[in-house]
């Protein structure tokens, strides 16, 4: 089945005020031929209103240049960007003398943002729309380097995040610094790698500061360990004991007598039952 080519029905209209400002705002973003289509006109009729409005296609794109000016970044770093495929660009209708202008759409540039946010820096950014699509990104999800999840995975040192990212425990990106680059990891990735901690349990980070404080800023209170203190029947000695915080008093006595007493008495002051106890 073939459909017939019509006349777009508003050739013979009016353009309206609302018309117009579709055509200013899209003009060079699409192709004559969807904004034609669009606004069901002629793409001569488009044509003729440009004319009118005296438009340029360029006017609704950034070109690196300007790009990289409202992002407080350098121009290099932008074509960077392209060159990564990060960054979608039209070598468009644009002109420049022989070559084509690199441009860049609103709309792509916030994808990108939304996709990428850390590559720029909010505060070298100058007031800007942009700037504003990364601050609400971060107030999202925010993002870190590995020195400064480190704390929030409950270890100290940065290499150790690395050490994560490695064995494909922790979803990170990297981004482009010095000669190595740096990883870049969201909230997201640190609250799922928590959430089913791939770790073999260590007492150290289960009883960590860093992670009850983690486990409180992100409301997930039920998920802390309680602290007992039990007097072992053997000893008599009060001990501290952390448990998992679904068990009650009687099984965490239960499992500290098993895990621990026996008759020869190996828990010390302190000691830990881990969440999957041997049966
Ligand atoms: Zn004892």
């Amino acid at each position: 089945m073939q459909l017939k080519e019509t006349k777009p029905i508003r050739s013979k209209h009016k353009w309206t005020p609302e018309e117009l400002e579709y055509l200013s705002n899209h003009y060079g973003l699409v192709s004559d031929k969807t904004i034609a289509r669009n606004l069901n006109r002629s793409v001569y009729g488009v044509a003729w209103a440009v004319y009118r409005l005296g438009l340029r296609r360029k006017d609704n794109l950034y070109t690196a240049a300007e790009l990289a000016r409202t992002l407080g970044v350098e121009p290099e770093t932008v074509i960077g960007w392209v060159r990564r495929g990060w960054l979608k660009c039209r070598k468009g209708p644009l002109k420049a003398g022989l070559n084509r202008v690199w441009g860049f759409s609103e709309k792509t540039v916030v994808k990108f943002l939304r996709q990428r946010p850390w590559v720029v820096n909010p505060k070298s950014m100058p007031e800007h729309y942009f700037c504003s699509v990364v601050k609400r990104e971060w107030e999202r999800d925010p993002w870190y380097t590995c020195q400064q999840a480190a704390p929030l995975l409950g270890v100290k040192a940065d290499c150790t995040v690395e050490d994560y990212i490695h064995r494909g425990w922790l979803p990170a990106d990297k981004k482009p610094h010095g000669s190595h680059g740096a990883w870049i990891i969201r909230l997201s990735a640190i609250q799922a790698f928590l959430a089913s901690d791939p770790r073999p349990l260590s007492s150290h980070y289960m009883n960590s500061a860093a992670r009850r404080r983690f486990l409180l800023e992100t409301e997930r209170a039920s998920m802390l360990a309680v602290t007992w203190v039990i007097k072992c029947p053997s000893c008599q000695q009060r001990v501290r004991v952390t448990a998992p915080p679904r068990l009650r008093g009687v099984a965490v006595r239960e499992r500290f007598i098993r895990l621990y007493v026996n008759g020869n008495c190996e828990h010390g002051s302190y000691c830990l039952i881990p969440t999957r106890t041997p049966k």
